[in-house]
């Protein structure tokens, strides 16, 4: 992966020193651009087949432990809002004819995660200015449904046999929406691994809706079914936060929960966090944290192609951003500060000496 990866990082940083070089004429520094861009496509290509590589060879590992599917439904949603808001579309929830609150399934946390957000993020791609996405919840015959809605263009019903193709774009790749075709073969590959079933309604015209589902791990008592009320995601979901931001970019979960167990003590500053680099970066771009923490060894782009890449983009070049790394060998915290990162923190965490670093480098808005 690593091979193929690297001559992309060339590809990628050159060509965006030349798009920003003031010395260069317009049309050149257009032209740089469109590298830039086709770069970034060929890169989001390589790591998902990566990801697929690792699926069908067996390799997909996972930790399936109960998880409150309230939970992964709220994490998700705060994950997408930055770029749902950036698009002008509405997120909403609706929770319907299922106690949620109590719902568990057998799953990955990480990864149905993973499954909700590629579900949500195809939801905002595929629709219609000022169109909207709901995310709904309901329990049936010991199931677990969890469906995402959306009033996009839909997919017309001679093309629907093939939405689980690989590199199938179903004449996407003719428009301007970026994509791979592989992110629902991913999923279904994900879903399937997890004991669960996915499938989809689509109306042309009208929009889609995707759904997964999976065994509840715990029966609930079902209340009588009542009307589903839509309920606007909370203003903390959907509106930016006043509080400075912090971004955490971390695939473990265990790792995850320290750090929200960490900043519990800190009332002052927002944790959020992102399961990949993909994920992180497109999430400091649509909204730039005060601080990114990023893990280094990370499934796909690993921590410093992630650092190159947020250093190269006029968006996220200013932010800083600082390791957390297992990586506690001889010289590792030298590379990292030599590669950029402002500091470099090796678990177990000192937890003083981060409180320190957090507040030296979060810059707060004058009030
Ligand atoms: P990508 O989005 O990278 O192209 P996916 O595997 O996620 O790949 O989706 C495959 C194709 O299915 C997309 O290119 C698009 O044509 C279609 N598609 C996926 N989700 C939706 C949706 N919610 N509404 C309409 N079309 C969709």
């Amino acid at each position: 992966s690593h091979e193929l990866r690297t001559p992309l990082n060339a590809i990628l940083g050159f060509s965006q020193l030349f798009g920003m070089d003031p010395d260069l004429p317009e049309d050149t520094k257009e032209q740089a651009r469109e590298i830039e861009r086709a770069g970034q496509h060929l890169l989001s290509l390589v790591n998902d087949l990566i990801d697929l590589a690792r699926i069908e060879a067996g390799k997909l590992e996972l930790s399936p432990e109960p998880v409150p599917v309230k939970a992964v439904l709220a994490d998700s949603l705060v994950l997408v809002a930055p770029i749902a808001r950036k698009q002008g579309i509405e997120l909403t929830e609706v929770v319907c004819h299922c106690n949620i609150d109590q719902a568990t399934v057998r799953a990955d946390y990480v990864r149905l995660r993973q499954v909700v957000i590629n579900l949500l993020s195809n939801a905002i791609k595929y629709n219609r200015p000022q169109g909207t996405v709901r995310l709904s919840c309901r329990m049936n015959e010991g199931k677990v449904r969890i469906s995402v809605a959306d009033t996009g263009p839909g997919i017309p019903a001679d093309k629907q046999s093939r939405i689980f193709n690989a590199f199938d774009r179903l004449g996407a790749e003719g428009g301007t929406i970026e994509g791979t075709g592989i992110g629902l073969v991913i999923t279904k590959r994900i879903v399937e691994a997890m004991g669960g079933s996915i499938g989809f309604e689509s109306t042309e015209g009208q929009g889609s809706t995707f759904w997964v589902e999976f065994p509840a791990s715990e029966t609930v008592a079902l209340p009588a079914p009542e009307a589903a009320a839509p309920a606007r995601v909370p203003e903390a979901i959907s509106q930016p936060t006043s509080r400075p931001v912090v971004l955490y970019v971390e695939d473990n979960p265990l790792n995850l929960r320290l750090m929200q167990r960490i900043f519990a003590t800190r009332k002052d500053l927002e944790l959020r966090d992102a399961p990949t680099a993909e994920l992180g970066i497109e999430l400091a771009r649509a909204e730039p944290p005060a601080l990114i923490l990023m893990d280094i060894n990370l499934p796909g782009m690993d921590g410093y192609e992630a650092l190159a890449q947020l250093k190269a983009d006029p968006r996220t070049a200013r932010i800083p951003v600082i390791a957390v790394s297992a990586n506690a060998m001889k010289g590792d915290e030298e590379r990292g500060l030599a590669a950029g990162f402002i500091a470099y923190f090796t678990k177990p965490l000192d937890i003083s000496s981060f409180y320190d670093a957090l507040d030296k480098l979060i810059v707060r808005p004058a009030v």
